[in-house]
């Protein structure tokens, strides 16, 4: 389901729905038969063998299974091979200006690295698999039925009948001022494909999971050019959402997952700190946007995620300390950014709140701390909010 996501937060939609655990090797060049109209049940390209065809029932079964919930149609899906599967998806859409912007706003990555064609390469190498919720069709990118495209296909399948069950395409959160909300949907939608994709994984014999980690590996190995703060944008739904699925899924049970469906986390901040969403937390501030230096280019929150993105990223600097980075992200209880451009400046300017009290004083005092140290970097301290201002 990659999407036109365009914010900091609304990054990781750009690979929402799709198996982002690395791509197969290539197979050979095959003919582009991806566009033709799906039928209504596993489709073969010619270059597929039976086997893998034959595999789709069986992971229905599974599927069907381990998320305890019953398909309400046949899912269609379409085996393709390298060049289909690109011909079908043109191989990601790449980043969003406004991302690019956001990012060097906050001088997350070095202006020297051209983030359009990190993300690109990102965004290209990372899709194995795919489901489109307009067509209700899934794509696998893999000719051959080895155990990691066995694997991919066993998420995509979970994404189909979530679809079904729960609806997964939710336009509603594409808007400006959504994209907490957007992100913390696509954790909650990739979290559980990839419990149930990891229990198929289990079910294994030892040497096909090792298998399946070294076919994933060799296509993972080429992500270096691709800078740590981007990797982390575009992955959090996979590497947090699944932690906290398993979160929920051990207090509530399955019921409790399929519940957070209908009543999704809101925050990231909820999906790094489960124990916010089953309710043993009191609700975040409301903040006010910001004034902008300039013409908005957009708005929103940056939540929990964006203030650790950002910590993490002093740290690496050297003006915060990596045990005050992680508490003052975790102080974090609400936020509201603004973000304009000027020729050749990217600026983004964020209202902070904390519980007041010693989280207040913690925030404050690291963000004051990065700021002395940082250029381009400012800090204005209210009663009740902390407002940093980023141009780069
Ligand atoms: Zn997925």
């Amino acid at each position: 389901m990659p999407r036109s996501g365009t914010t900091l937060a609304a990054l990781a939609l750009t690979a929402a729905c799709a198996a982002c655990s690395g791509s197969p090797a290539p197979t050979a060049a095959g003919q582009a038969t991806a566009a033709s109209t799906p039928s209504p049940t596993a489709v073969a390209t010619p270059a597929d063998p039976p086997s893998l065809a034959a595999f789709v029932p069986e992971a229905e079964g599974f599927v069907e299974a381990h998320r305890g919930l019953q398909f309400r149609t046949q899912p269609r899906v379409l085996l393709l091979d390298d060049a289909a599967f690109r011909a079908r998806t043109g191989g990601g859409g790449g980043l969003d200006p406004t991302l690019i912007a956001e990012i060097d706003a906050l001088q997350l990555v070095p202006r020297s690295v051209d983030l359009a064609a990190a993300g690109r390469q990102a965004q290209s190498e990372s899709v194995v698999g795919l489901y489109e919720p307009p067509s209700k069709t899934i794509l696998v990118r893999g000719a051959a039925p080895t155990p990691f495209v066995r694997e991919v296909l066993v998420h995509e399948l979970t994404h189909a009948l979530q679809d079904q069950w729960f609806r997964i395409d939710r336009p509603d959160l594409d808007g400006p001022g959504s994209y907490e909300r957007a992100l913390a949907f696509s954790s909650l939608v990739e979290g559980d494909a990839i419990r149930i994709e990891d229990e198929y994984l289990a079910s294994l014999p030892a040497r096909e999971r090792m298998r399946a980690r070294l076919e994933e590996d060799a296509a993972t190995g080429v992500r270096g050019d691709v800078p740590a703060a981007l990797g982390a944008i575009l992955h959090f739904s996979y590497t947090a959402g699944p932690t906290f699925v398993r979160a929920l899924a051990t207090v509530r049970g399955q019921a409790g997952v399929d519940a957070a469906f209908r009543t999704p986390p809101a925050t990231s901040a909820d999906i790094l700190e489960p124990q916010r969403f089953l309710g043993a937390t009191v609700p975040d501030a409301r903040v006010a946007v910001p004034a902008a230096g300039g013409p908005v280019l957009d708005h929103g929150a940056i939540g929990e995620f964006g203030l650790r993105l950002l910590l993490t990223h002093a740290a690496a600097t050297g003006a915060v300390t990596d045990a005050d980075a992680d508490a003052a992200a975790a102080a974090w209880h609400g936020d509201a950014y603004v973000a304009w451009t000027r020729p050749g400046l990217a600026c983004l300017r964020d209202a902070l709140a904390a519980a007041p009290g010693p989280d207040h004083a913690l925030l404050q005092r690291v963000l004051a701390a990065y700021t002395a140290r940082a250029s381009g970097v400012t800090l204005a301290e209210a009663a009740d909010t902390l407002t940093l201002t980023s141009c780069g």
